[in-house]
């Protein structure tokens, strides 16, 4: 968020400090999957979905704009999501997920076991069928944080990593800085983009429940050719495939407050899940595994936008569409501070739905 927000307000000419108290895309920025999953992740949701959809979007505008500017491939591949269904149950939830798709103009294929197969022949034969959304798409997070960050800097966005925010400077009822280290960096506006840590900084007002830390491992492995083309989400679990072959299996949510660290029990779970998707990866070898912390939020949307503190921002809470909602948000950062009218979507994601008033 940090880096997203500081690159789109420098191209407006905004004089942006990034501090940093470790380096970018130190935490739960750099552990994603990079799914830009809507259809699979907001379903449910008419208005999540719509935000999600319009995000992935502009990944894409960004995804060029960062190739034609500086020559660097974020990794944007609309590869499409599948669902599977493995119980006679699931395959009446996922009826109903496409339903709710194309009630919401997205479009799907529901898929039978054989047409699954032919599509994606290393899919487990026991799923009895699929639902496929083309439009869905992923990027390389790494890449994209990297890229994002370089453009920040580019436009004069200048980055301090190592500097941890003490907490905010109030006066008068309005931000006028941060405390770093003994020092005062004064501004005229702050934006905390903080993610899981947020709500640990002194000068926001908002509950330690409003933003909590939920904390997701993952587990990296490899196959000769790729597995699959698409992304596959199943037995509760996801598996994400690069085209040189990467495949990335996910994930826990795990409500154990900032205990880093891989578990025996977290990494059965990964596991399994991903077995049950394809089977084929029982001989694969575990390349990587690593956790993180999504910031969750009670109403599983973020919280964007000016709080109570007037010049005082939040960008943080993205759960686990951070990646996926990252160019929305640096969007509905920049309208604020460019002091526009509030859209739809800015009041319907405003902090101040969480916050402690006095
Ligand atoms: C395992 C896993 C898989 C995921 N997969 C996906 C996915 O496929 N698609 C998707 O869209 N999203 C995914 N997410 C969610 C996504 O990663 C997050 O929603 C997003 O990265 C949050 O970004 P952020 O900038 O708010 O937080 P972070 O990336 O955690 O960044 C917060 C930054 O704030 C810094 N910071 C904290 N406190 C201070 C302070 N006091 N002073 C200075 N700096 C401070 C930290 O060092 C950190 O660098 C996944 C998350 C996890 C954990």
């Amino acid at each position: 968020m940090g880096c997203s927000v500081a690159y789109r307000l420098a191209k407006s000419d905004v004089r942006v400090l990034v501090l940093e108290k470790s380096v970018p895309g130190a935490e739960a920025s750099s552990a994603a999957a990079g799914i830009l999953g809507p259809s699979v992740e907001s379903f449910r949701d008419a208005f999540a979905l719509q935000l999600g959809r319009r995000s992935r979007e502009l990944h894409a505008e960004l995804a060029d704009e960062l190739d034609e500017r500086f020559g660097v491939d974020v990794g944007l591949r609309r590869c499409g999501v599948i669902r599977l269904a493995f119980e006679e149950a699931e395959q009446v939830e996922v009826d109903a997920h496409a339903a709710a798709l194309r009630m919401n103009g997205v479009q799907c294929d529901r898929w039978t076991r054989e047409e699954l197969l032919l599509e994606e022949p290393s899919c487990n034969p026991e799923a009895r069928g699929a639902l496929h959304v083309a439009e869905d798409a992923q990027v390389e997070p790494k890449k994209l944080l990297s890229a994002v960050a370089l453009g920040a800097e580019h436009e004069g966005a200048v980055f301090r990593t190592g500097s941890a925010v003490r907490n905010i400077v109030v006066d008068g009822g309005r931000a006028r800085g941060v405390h770093v280290d003994g020092e005062i960096i004064e501004a005229d506006r702050v934006v905390v983009a903080a993610g899981s840590w947020t709500t640990l900084i002194p000068g926001i007002r908002l509950d330690a429940d409003t933003i909590y830390p939920v904390r997701g491992q993952m587990l990296a492995t490899y196959t000769r050719p790729p597995i699959f083309r698409r992304i596959v989400f199943g037995a509760g679990g996801y598996v994400v495939t690069r085209p040189d072959g990467r495949v990335l299996c996910g994930s826990t949510e795990e409500r154990v407050g900032f205990a880093r660290g891989i578990t025996f029990g977290g990494m059965a779970e990964v596991i399994h899940r991903a077995q049950r998707i394809a089977p084929a990866l029982k001989n694969a070898p575990v390349q990587d595994h690593w956790s993180s912390f999504r910031p969750g939020t009670p109403d599983g949307l973020p919280l964007v936008g000016e709080t109570h503190v007037a010049r005082l921002l939040l960008a943080s809470g993205h759960y686990r569409n951070g990646i996926l909602l990252a160019p929305l948000t640096a969007e509905l950062i920049a309208d604020a501070i460019a002091d526009k009218p509030p859209s739809r979507e800015a009041q319907a994601l405003s902090p101040r739905r969480f916050e402690e008033t006095d």
